[in-house]
């Protein structure tokens, strides 16, 4: 194994110092150290963060490796600042099986970039009928925990019962994606003056929020664990808000889009800017920015949705819903949060990593913890170039923006994924 001597670097904001990364952990740190064998990284004006955690990521292995595959993605992620991520099931085939989750589990083995850790499909096919064989998958090689319909809601309030009963046997989560499927027939965009004003269905908040609210009662009454993907309304921060005070068990993630973009975006008629659920207003934004400081919202995760360019290069009506996120998302943040480092490390590393069980995740740099961790510039800005991006896919809404922050390295368990902000292999 390669050891690195990495100097002068902050570790979470703090003074500068030296770490030295051996054996696969942070063996030393202090100011000075020497290490004859070690590669040298200077690190001056660099910050130290635990590797990123993504929740929520779209890969697209089986099925459409045209828009993405296990390695692309990883890689993706990984120039991202991630060590880990967590493979969404609309895969084709869905990942409702412990056969298809084992398969993405060892692809991203194979890459060896970040650690892949497959979520396996709340109901078979993702059809919403019947549960899918959440028992076989948390007893697969790939130790399932996380359960979802995402791309769909598990609408039918019995069969979110039974899903939220089964997984409390090993404490699994069921990860909701909350739109009520009748009050959002044939929507384009987000519900509102906009939507109105450009003569597109809308797809109303309160189809969001009336899923949040149902979900967190079945939680509370079943005392199973449930975790909400992607808010998008600030009328779901207060019904979250509301639900934690009442010690429910529910845990919520924001994206970075929707810290960022609103619904006038969709004026362009570019279908870039077309996602599920939809850009929201400039108010939604604000109450999701105060929940994520102050603890309402938990994570950020990036539902990274790569699409093929006949999915997204086409009229708004025909395009699919969907973003990529990764290699763009912690620049979000900076320029969200700021320098908030301890925050950033929380929202993106820490807690994210407790809700998979990813205990090897989430530590910030010192003697004796995994060498997983992700050096960031954010004194650079850059120009987001989509055909820079290491995505298979080009569907990026930031294209051409300057974003804040650069990722100069990510090592997962001592090993470099990525140098001199380009990856390894
Ligand atoms: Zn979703």
């Amino acid at each position: 194994m390669n050891s690195y001597l990495i100097r002068n670097v902050s570790v979470l904001g703090a003074a500068p110092t030296d770490l030295l990364i051996r054996d696969g952990v942070v063996a030393e740190t202090g100011a000075g150290l020497s290490a004859p064998d070690a590669t040298v990284i200077g690190a001056d004006g660099l910050v130290a963060l635990p590797g990123l955690v993504d929740l929520h990521t779209h890969l697209r292995e089986p099925g459409r490796e045209d828009a993405e595959t296990v390695e692309t993605g990883s890689r993706a992620a990984a120039l991202g600042g991630y060590t880990a991520v967590c493979a969404m099931a609309n895969t084709s085939p869905v990942a409702d099986t412990a056969g298809v989750v084992e398969q993405v589990w060892r692809l991203g083995r194979e890459a060896g970039l970040v650690d892949v850790q497959p979520i396996g499909a709340v109901t078979v096919g993702l059809a919403g009928e019947r549960l899918a064989e959440l028992g076989a998958m948390a007893e697969s090689a790939a130790r399932v925990r996380i359960f979802s319909d995402d791309g769909h809601c598990v609408a039918d309030p019995r069969l979110m019962r039974r899903a939220l009963e089964y997984v409390k046997a090993f404490d699994g989560i069921i990860a909701q994606h909350a739109e009520e499927p009748r009050l959002t027939e044939g929507a384009q965009m987000h519900e509102g003056e906009v939507s109105t004003r450009l003569g597109l269905t809308g797809w109303p908040a309160v189809a969001e929020e009336a899923i949040i609210a149902r979900d967190v009662l079945l939680a509370e009454h079943v005392g199973s664990r449930l975790h909400i993907c992607h808010v998008s309304t600030a009328g779901s921060v207060e019904v979250l808000r509301h639900a934690k005070a009442r010690g429910v068990r529910v845990t919520a993630e924001v994206t970075p889009h929707h810290l960022l973009l609103t619904d006038t975006r969709a004026e362009s008629y570019d279908p870039v800017f077309k996602v599920n659920p939809p850009l929201r207003t400039a108010t939604d934004i604000a109450a999701l920015r105060a929940a994520l400081v102050d603890g309402v919202i938990d994570i950020i995760a990036t539902d990274h949705a790569p699409h093929a360019v006949e999915d997204k290069e086409c009229e708004w009506a025909y395009a699919r819903p969907g973003m990529l996120g990764l290699e763009t998302a912690l620049s979000i943040a900076l320029d969200v949060l700021g320098p908030q480092w301890d925050l950033i490390a929380e929202r993106m590393s820490r807690t994210p990593a407790r809700i998979a069980g990813l205990t090897e995740h989430g530590h910030a740099p010192a003697p004796g913890t995994p060498a997983t961790l992700t050096l960031v510039d954010p004194a650079a800005r850059r120009v987001i170039e989509p055909a820079e991006l290491a995505s298979r896919s080009r569907n990026t809404p930031y294209a051409r923006m300057t974003l804040p922050g650069r990722i100069v390295a990510t090592f997962l368990r001592g090993e470099a994924t990525v140098l001199d902000g380009k990856a390894v292999k």
